[in-house]
């Protein structure tokens, strides 16, 4: 299938699942792709589970959900996946980001022990991304990914009490304030999660 006829596969299915149980989530995707007759549905309101994350990549995670909900829910789904790549350390925390936050989800606590390995890894390089992968699957087989992006350094400590997770401790490429102390338009201007989106929707709403 080439990739135009892909696309208008996709936006001529009325309805999208949101392989997410975050109400937030959901509105914002439902508001995107409202100007497009299509309409969004969570996996609550479809009676859907969300499987383990168990693959090693974005990619994997969010393909993994993706297929899921489409298979269940007959209709086409949409999934996400997102983390915190430090270079220092390899690409870690990678698909594991809201894990180091442990059972409490304690980001206080998930950030002191980046700013710990950093500083065990001897390197002076504070360069890391906030990566989002968005899976579209059909449930008759069709599968589209977009991978967005936001460059930026790591910095200690944590400044701003807006946002979530590692937003504290990240300045984006170009910028002095931590994605904490941005408004909320400000940070998804800048957003890997907004440049996954720009990505989707210019393939599959394109003419
Ligand atoms: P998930 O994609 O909802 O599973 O999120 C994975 C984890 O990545 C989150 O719990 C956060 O720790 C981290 N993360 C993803 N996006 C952001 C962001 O925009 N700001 C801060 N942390 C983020």
């Amino acid at each position: 299938m080439d990739a135009l006829t892909l696309n208008r596969l996709f936006r001529q299915a009325p309805l999208w699942v949101l392989a997410s149980h975050n109400a937030g989530k959901i509105k914002e995707i439902a508001d995107l792709v409202a100007p497009f007759s299509i309409t969004v549905k969570g996996a609550g309101e479809m009676g859907l589970n969300e499987p383990e994350e168990t693959e090693k990549t974005f990619s994997g995670n969010a393909l993994l959900k993706a297929r899921a909900a489409a298979q269940v829910s007959g209709a086409v789904a949409l999934a996400d996946d997102s983390g915190l790549e430090v270079a220092a350390l390899g690409g870690e925390l990678g698909v594991y980001s809201a894990r180091w936050a442990g059972p409490e989800k304690d980001f206080r606590l998930a950030m002191q022990t980046v700013e710990e390995k950093l500083a065990a890894s001897g390197s002076a390089d504070r360069s890391a991304r906030f990566v989002c992968v968005l899976a579209l699957v059909h449930p008759e087989g069709a599968e589209l990914v977009f991978e967005g992006e936001v460059r930026g350094n790591l910095v200690w400590p944590p400044r701003g009490d807006q946002g979530f997770g590692y937003d504290p401790v990240f300045v984006a490429r170009g910028e002095t304030r931590t994605f904490a102390q941005m408004n909320q338009s400000e940070k998804k201007a800048l957003s890997h999660r907004a440049d996954a989106f720009r990505k989707l929707t210019d393939a599959v709403f394109s003419a």
